[in-house]
């Protein structure tokens, strides 16, 4: 069976030199010098890892005689190992991924419209605690933070499944399980990691960390000073209607968020990308476009507007239905008439439950 066909597809076994995702350069460059090795050989080992290679089946030629043994007793270990994958009809690519207390995360990868091109999106928590009330993620509440280790475990399984469907994962988007500036320390950890040059795993512009508005987050994200990309989930233009949709909303106000993202973009000089999701009779009116417009306007932040991925009842008893094609594309001209930049996201795998707000924890 070829990797790419719809379905749920069997599984390769094996163990890998998975235990090197707790390492940075530096760490493994002293682990190294204290086993009796160079140190220059650690990054040439985390390229090879980070790339996706399996060091314990192919070992890198040109190691020092013993390291490549070294490497495979201390660290045969899977932060994360896959335990099923799901293939959408669009090619969408679902892993549901085992960490090692047995609890479960799932990791997207998404097919570029470019042939030789993949997006990722990954998992900070294991559950969520933000109740957003159309996301399915929430409705078994929060279990834990995911470790850095375990966020560059579901980085370097989505960078093999790309690889084996002759792709390269070009960026990933912290948009799975978790709101990841409630995890910050780990997800920041984590994309210093993938972002290390000498490691060449991905650029800064390559990887987004997504929020549902945590202001105090945003500002540590901002004085961190790292060139990533923001994206805020606002979801609605007024405090009264977000605070339906969000609990957080209650707490954190629209106009504080817009604030902190003013202050993310003015350091970066760079666009935030607001997310909206449109559900019908809820946040779709033209009126509401006209609000978001008089928000965004001003502020240069881009839209990508998201067709609601149908989660069942919601938490707080709704029924939501995605707006129609009609109430859709009326909201996006009033946007572009106050010149916001607006696009759709396109929904990625939902015959899967793969889209956004779809993905849960599991039992196999
Ligand atoms: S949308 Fe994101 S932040 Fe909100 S409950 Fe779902 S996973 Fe959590």
């Amino acid at each position: 069976m070829q990797r790419s066909e719809p379905g749920r597809q069997p599984l390769a076994s094996g163990s890998r030199i998975g235990g090197l995702a707790k390492f940075d350069a530096a760490a493994l460059a002293q682990q190294f010098a204290d086993w009796g090795f160079k140190s220059s050989h650690a990054a040439r080992v985390l390229r090879a890892f980070y790339a996706g290679e399996d060091l314990a089946t192919a070992p890198l030629r040109g190691l020092p005689k013993g390291l490549g043994e070294k490497l495979r007793a201390e660290f045969l270990s899977e932060e994360v190992a896959l335990a099923a994958r799901q293939v959408a009809e669009d090619g969408t690519t679902k892993l549901l991924l085992r960490l090692g207390d047995g609890r479960t995360v799932e990791s997207v990868l998404m097919p570029d419209f470019r042939p030789d091109r993949a997006a990722g999106c990954l998992s900070s928590q294991v559950g969520c605690a933000m109740g957003c009330d159309f996301c399915a993620t929430t409705k078994t509440g929060f279990e834990r933070n995911l470790t850095a280790a375990e966020i560059v475990g579901q980085f370097i399984t989505l960078r093999r499944e790309a690889r084996d469907a002759g792709r390269r994962l070009q960026t990933v988007v912290f948009m799975g399980m978790g709101e990841p500036l409630l995890n910050l320390d780990a997800v920041l950890t984590a994309v210093r990691r993938l972002a290390d040059n000498t490691v060449g795993a991905l650029g800064w512009r390559q990887i987004t960390v997504s929020t549902v508005g945590i202001v105090p987050g945003m500002d540590a994200l901002t004085a961190t000073g790292l060139n990533l990309h923001l994206a805020v989930s606002l979801h609605a233009p007024d405090d009264a209607t977000r605070a339906q949709l969000l609990p957080m909303g209650k707490r954190f106000l629209i106009a504080d968020i817009l604030a902190a993202a003013d202050r993310f973009q003015a350091r970066r000089g760079r666009p935030v990308t607001i997310q909206y999701c449109l559900l019908s009779g809820v946040n779709d009116s033209p009126a509401h476009a006209r609000q978001l417009a008089a928000l965004l306007g001003p502020r240069r932040m881009h839209v990508n507007l998201l067709r609601y991925n149908p989660t069942g009842l919601s938490l707080r008893g709704y029924n939501y239905k995605p707006s129609s094609d009609l109430a859709a594309e009326a909201f996006v001209a009033e946007l572009r008439e106050h010149k916001v930049v607006a696009h759709f996201r396109r929904s990625r795998g939902p015959d899967i439950a793969a889209a956004c707000g779809q993905l849960r924890e599991r039992t196999v």
